[in-house]
């Protein structure tokens, strides 16, 4: 089931993209409830977690896999937290954005089958994130079958790296050091994602409730 949740998030989000989708304030504040989610689960039990492992120097994987995450949105140019900057006359396949995506992806899952609040949070933030994607593939010249196939393998990274690490010895050793650099990842795009969310600083009294009701779920989860 673990495993299954997150490719019905990616199909709910494609599927929302494909049918009804219009750029509107929904999205927005689906992203900002996200983040806000995301960073809350993160910041009360995921984080103190990795802490009481006794690693002394597990702080500078937080901040390598804010590197990372910084260095995956150079290539990506910020497709992890909901925008997209890609030609629309582009035919060929983006391979770029694509092997950034699913380098993202594959990392989120590693955390997610032993706290099934950050499976929660990895889930809610997905949605946005595949109608955006979703949406703008479909709006390129990209052939289906190209979109098909990125939207499929963009899918199953995520229960991928779960299964692997839930299933395989692969990561053992260093399944510790992978979940502190997922941290960092996620301290990185669920800031990025309520720092994008209001935009030019203009207070909004929808978006600042929606992120304090992401605070507040993930308290009392
Ligand atoms: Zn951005
Ligand atoms: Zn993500």
């Amino acid at each position: 089931m673990n495993l299954l949740l997150p490719i019905i998030a990616v199909l709910i989000g494609f599927g929302i993209s494909y049918f009804i989708y219009q750029k509107s304030i929904t999205i927005n504040l689906l992203l900002a409830f996200s983040g806000s989610f995301l960073l809350s689960v993160t910041v009360l039990e995921f984080l103190p977690d990795i802490y009481n492992s006794g690693v002394d120097s597990i702080g500078v994987y937080v901040l390598g896999g804010i590197l990372l995450q910084i260095m995956l949105e150079y290539l990506s140019g910020g497709a992890e937290h909901g925008h997209l900057h890609l030609s629309k006359e582009k035919t060929s396949f983006p391979f770029v954005l694509f092997i950034s995506l699913c380098i993202h992806a594959f990392l989120e899952g590693i955390p997610i089958h032993e706290n099934d609040h950050l499976l929660y949070a990895v889930i809610i933030h997905k949605v946005p994130i595949a109608i955006i994607i979703a949406s703008f593939l479909f709006n390129t010249n990209l052939s289906k079958f190209k979109i098909i196939i990125f939207l499929l393998v963009f899918g199953i990274m995520t229960p991928l790296g779960s299964f692997v690490q839930a299933n395989t010895v692969l990561l053992d050793d260093i399944g510790l050091y992978l979940n502190a650099i997922v941290i960092g990842i996620f301290l990185h795009v669920s800031t990025t994602i309520l720092f994008e969310s209001s935009k030019d600083h203009k207070f909004n009294i929808y978006k600042f409730g929606i992120i304090v009701l992401g605070i507040l779920l993930a308290l009392i989860l």
